[in-house]
């Protein structure tokens, strides 16, 4: 199948179903002829290792010609100027751009429903939430719109989704992807990351997105790696580290799937090891102190002159809330009463992981403590909402990765196994989730649309 017809089947069952799913904000219109100018490239050899295939962008992230919303009224009508480096990249191994994906209001959330277009549905396990904030992102994966999307992840927003619809997620190691281009919520903790139907894809993408950017003083300069080139299944003598801790936390429905999953790896040869963790509680704070505080000073660009409207006049609750907070700590600061503790615990947290890791290849357990809540179900105390993220938001404090793919179903609703690993070893979790998937009989093939 060549590129423009795979593209407009695409397009053709979005069309039919996203008016339910409400995946994408909005879609390319020059799809169809992109689509066209890589088959050409194709016929005469010339094409990237992304060729032909449609890549869904989380509307946080430019793409010249479309719209970065960050789903909000504020930007609904900003379109880019510019492509992030991740989007040039992309469009340099001719991927194609199909569209922008819906998401939690300028990132903030876990469920995917602070859009202002709307939330969506998990296509995965219909009249639940999708998780987020790249909600639009992995329900496109999910639900078969596209082959790879793009997510963003400050505190688990690629992770819990692609926990909850089925999929495949990576949150790399913080510096690995240029944040070029990507709408901040917390810029020391936000990455870049891909979200698809399988580990190959991750690779693939991972691998195509990944790299040194002389423009950007955060991104790290390592050799570039061929992470889909090195997958391996050979996980024999892999040390994973598994901590008591995340038993606390988690739905014991979810931790039976985990431990399943657990048990697969033993078979696979890896031994699993205990590590201790406990200050894994602490993380919540000191990630919502640390993003309060960044997002409050990243959105002070939104005054109304520059761009769109003037945020706090337009926004949701969950996004002022976060401001008026920002503001009311980074007021108090003075006396070094909360943004410094976060930065005191932070490095708390990230020692504490880096011990962990330092005896084992990498550490496996639950993404999210609960299960996705039902759409539309009321939830007033913001605490529960950020409930969700306890799992998720050491890996950002700490900047290692850390990679999402399906352990199983607990009441029929996908359940993820997170594996962190250390920085810059994306390829070791990639080779653990590459292992668990060939085990689980789903892999990697090219003609499923
Ligand atoms: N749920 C977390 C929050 O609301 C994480 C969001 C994210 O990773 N973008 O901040």
């Amino acid at each position: 199948m060549d590129a423009e017809e795979k593209v407009s089947r695409y397009l053709e069952k979005i069309k039919k179903e996203d008016k339910k799913i409400k995946a994408f904000i909005e879609l390319n219109p020059n799809v169809l002829e992109e689509a066209r100018e890589i088959d050409r490239k194709i016929k005469q050899r010339k094409a990237g290792t992304l060729a032909g295939l449609a890549i869904a962008i989380k509307s946080n992230i430019n793409v010249r010609g479309l719209r970065a919303t960050c789903a909000s009224k504020t930007l609904e009508n900003y379109v880019s100027a510019y492509d992030a480096t991740v989007i040039e990249r992309i469009k340099r191994e001719d991927g194609v751009i199909i569209g922008m994906t819906n998401m939690d209001e300028f990132a903030c959330g876990s469920s995917g429903e602070t859009s202002y277009f709307g939330p969506t549905q998990n296509p995965a396990a219909p009249g639940r939430i999708p998780g987020g904030s790249s909600s639009g992102s992995a329900a496109a994966v999910a639900a078969q719109f596209c082959d790879i999307a793009l997510g963003s992840d400050t505190g688990g927003s690629i992770r819990n989704p692609a926990s909850h619809c089925g999929v495949v997620g990576l949150k790399p190691t913080y510096g690995l992807v240029p944040r070029y281009g990507l709408i901040d919520l917390a810029m020391s903790l936000d990455q870049i990351g891909p979200i698809a139907r399988d580990v190959y894809f991750t690779a693939l993408m991972l691998e195509v997105i990944a790299g040194y950017n002389p423009m950007e003083c955060t991104t790290i300069n390592v050799p570039k790696q061929e992470y889909s080139k090195n997958l391996s299944r050979n996980i024999a003598g892999y040390k994973i580290g598994f901590a008591r801790e995340f038993e606390e936390f988690t739905d014991p429905k979810i931790m039976g799937v985990i431990k399943n999953s657990l048990k697969k790896l033993e078979n696979l040869g890896a031994e699993i090891v205990d590590v201790q963790l406990p200050n894994l509680g602490k993380g919540l704070s000191t990630y919502y102190l640390t993003v309060f505080v960044e997002f409050f000073s990243a959105t002070r660009k939104f005054d109304g002159r520059r761009y769109g409207y003037k945020i706090e006049e337009v926004c949701g609750r969950e996004v002022l809330r976060r401001i008026l907070l920002g503001k009311y700590i980074s007021q108090k600061e003075y006396s070094g009463k909360y943004y410094k503790k976060a930065l005191q615990f932070r490095s708390l947290i990230k020692q504490e992981l880096l011990a962990a890791l330092s005896g084992v290849d990498v550490i496996a357990g639950p993404t999210v403590p609960k299960l996705p809540h039902e759409l539309g179900t009321k939830i007033e105390d913001p605490l529960i909402m950020y409930g969700y993220d306890v799992l998720t938001v050491p890996a950002n404090l700490a900047g290692i990765p850390g990679g999402v793919i399906k352990a199983g179903e607990a009441e029929g609703i996908p359940v993820g196994l997170q594996i962190q690993g250390k920085p810059l070893e994306e390829q070791r979790i990639l080779n653990v989730m590459y292992a668990l998937e060939s085990n689980s009989g789903s892999r990697h093939d090219e003609k499923r649309i």
